[in-house]
Formats: C-alpha cells, structure tokens, sequence
C-alpha cells in the first residue's frame, strides 16, 4: 500500500481521497480550505497543513485543483512539488488545465528525475465517489505504469493516450461533446414544454434510443425538476470551454458549436449562475422562451 499526497479536497478530490483511504492506502491530506482537510481527517487521513508536509515520505502526489494557475502554484510556487518532490518521484495531476501548461510542468519536473501523468476525468461526483470515473492519462509508459494502480481505484475507464498533455487534450474533446450535448437535450426539453408534453415521458422516450446520453441520464432529471445545484459548476464549465477554445484556435481548427454553446455560458455568467451546476444551462433557454421550470 502507498503513502499518498492529495491536494485539493472540493466536490471530486474528496470522494477520490476517500475512496484511496478505502483501499487502504495512507493519505496525507491538503487543501487550502481546512474544513476540507478535517473532513478527510475524520476519514483517517494524515492532516496537511502545506503541500510539503503532504509529500513528506509520500510515495505520490495527487492533484485535484481548479485550474491551471493553482496547479501551477501547486507544483512551481514556493514550497511547491519542483522544490520537494515525493520521495517516490511521482505526480499525478487529476485537475482539468491547460494541455500546454500540463507538458511545461511535466518538463520542469523530470529535469529532476519526477515523472508528472496528467490525468484528467470524466464523471461527475458521481463518478468519483463509486470509483466509476473515466480517467484520460498523459505521460511517460513508465509514468502511467506507475500511476495505474491508484488510477484503478478511482475509475473503471482507464486510458493512457499519449506523452505529457495528451490526457488533458483529449479532456478539451470530452467537455465540447458534453457541452453540445447538454445544449442539445436544453433545445429538446424546451421545445417539448412549449408544446406541452411531458418532460419526463419526453425524456424516458429520447433515453431509449439514440439520443440517449449520460447527460440526459443524469442531468435530465435536474434539469426538469429546475434543479440548478452544483455537480459541475457553470464556472468550472466555462474554464473548460475556454481551454479547448484556446488549443482549438492556436491549431487554427474552426469549432462553431463551441463557439455557440460558449456564448450561451457566458449568458448564465451574466445572470450570476457560475456556482450553479451545469444543468443550469437549461435557465438560459427559460430565459429565452420566457417559461420557467417549477423551482428554478
Ligand atoms: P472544487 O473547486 O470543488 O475543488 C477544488 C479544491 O481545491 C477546493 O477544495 C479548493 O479549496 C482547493 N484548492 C484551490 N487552490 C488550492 C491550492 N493552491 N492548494 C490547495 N488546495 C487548493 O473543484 P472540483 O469540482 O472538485 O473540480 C476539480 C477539478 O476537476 C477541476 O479542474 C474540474 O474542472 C475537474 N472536474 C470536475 C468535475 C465535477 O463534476 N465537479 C468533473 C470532472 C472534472
């Protein structure tokens, strides 16, 4: 069993820690928040007050933070992983960041011989409590061979895609597929409530045949009920919209329907919903048909 560093506790990173606790792992436990590190401490996790004493003797690192400037803090700042690497010279960065960003960090560290897998996931909190995520992987062979046994504790989908950045690229594609699909079943949804079906039959009927989806199985429910709780915040979303517009235009690759479903996040922005969940689309297209959902 390993000695584990894990860095940031949110909505994902504390299913996942717990669920490396579960498997009899020891994690030594950080989060800027301490209320997140007490809670994992009362799971049996070793309290971190910084990121070194969470790496102190740690096999691995694991990642679990908003977005790139807090990976970069993580990894580069003061203190940081570049500064006190784990003595098993391994970093997993779950978080969803830049893929440009994911191959900078992965050099500086393997100029001191740490190898650094992004490792990126699909499955909402969900998927991070029961083990189910799907976990997109970059790096060395030998990174991700080292990474994979703890990898297989917190997903079922597990793919190794490439070196350093590849897991995050393929991250930007999973997040435009689920965005356009998340706008997709708002169009469905708002179309039958203007006609005056049902949105529950309307959505069982779409599940069973090509239209169905893990958003519509999931969020479906949510989003008829007017349920905009976070799950995956419009915040979060919009980062990652941002990231695969950012690599989309320095590829020169024309992406319309993220350009389209970009915008309508922008509009739920300006409405004040980024801590709302990503269902919360579906208040956009409230606002456009002038019809509300029970609860919203
Ligand atoms: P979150 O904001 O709930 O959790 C992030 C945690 O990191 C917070 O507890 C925060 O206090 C902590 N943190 C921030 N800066 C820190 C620092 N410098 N040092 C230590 N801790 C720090 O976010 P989340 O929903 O758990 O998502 C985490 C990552 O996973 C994001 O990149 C997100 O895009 C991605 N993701 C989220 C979901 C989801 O459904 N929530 C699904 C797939 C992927």
């Amino acid at each position: 069993m390993s000695r584990i560093a894990f860095i940031g506790l949110g909505t994902m990173g504390r299913h996942m820690a717990a669920r490396l606790l579960a498997a009899g792992h020891a994690v030594q436990a950080h989060d800027t928040r301490p209320e997140a590190v007490a809670e994992l401490a009362a799971q049996g996790a070793v309290p971190a007050a910084s990121v070194a004493e969470a790496v102190a003797g740690a096999d691995a690192a694991i990642l679990m933070l908003p977005d790139t400037p807090q990976v970069e803090e993580v990894v580069l700042g003061p203190g940081g992983l570049a500064a006190t690497p784990p003595a098993g010279k391994l970093v997993i960065d779950m978080s969803t960041i830049a893929a440009g960003a994911a191959r900078r960090f992965a050099e500086v560290l393997a100029a001191q011989g740490v190898e650094m897998v992004d490792a990126p996931v699909s499955g909402g909190p969900q998927g991070a409590e029961s083990g189910g995520l799907s976990i997109m992987a970059g790096g060395t062979a030998a990174g991700f061979a080292a990474a994979a046994p703890l990898l297989a504790v917190m997903g079922t989908t597990i793919r190794h895609l490439g070196p350093a950045g590849a897991g995050q690229t393929v991250k930007a594609c999973n997040q435009l597929v689920c965005a356009m699909n998340l706008q997709a079943i708002c169009e469905a949804l708002a179309l039958g409530r203007a006609a005056g079906l049902d949105l529950d039959l309307l959505r069982e009927a779409l599940l069973g045949g090509s239209a169905g989806s893990w958003m519509l199985q999931n969020l479906g429910p949510k989003m008829i009920a007017g349920d905009a709780s976070a799950g995956f915040r419009i915040g979060l979303k919009l980062k990652d919209l941002r990231l695969a517009g950012e690599l989309a235009f320095g590829l020169g690759v024309p992406l319309p329907g993220l350009a389209l479903a970009t915008s309508l996040y922008l509009e739920a922005r300006a409405h004040g919903e980024d801590g709302n969940g990503n269902q919360g689309l579906f208040r956009v297209y409230d606002r456009m048909t002038n019809q509300r959902q029970d609860n919203a």
